[in-house]
């Protein structure tokens, strides 16, 4: 009897990143497209690293982190 089934837990090296929906700190400032991941920011109320205005919160989509 040959065996058919056949458990498969390789599925190649190079799986597409999901995207997924990320809390972002965005720039504030129309002429900036400073922005950084709200996991990266440790402070409450960051600033922008670019121009140093205030910063919203947004949600993006973005490839997941692992
Ligand atoms: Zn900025």
């Amino acid at each position: 009897m040959k065996g058919v089934a056949v458990m498969s837990f390789s599925r190649g090296p190079k799986e597409p990143v999901p995207e997924v929906d990320t809390n972002v700190w965005s720039c504030t400032s129309e002429d900036c497209s400073g922005w950084m991941r709200e996991s990266y920011s440790f402070e409450e109320e960051p600033e922008c690293p670019l121009c140093k205005s205030s910063m919203k919160q947004e949600v993006r989509v973005l490839p997941e982190l692992k």
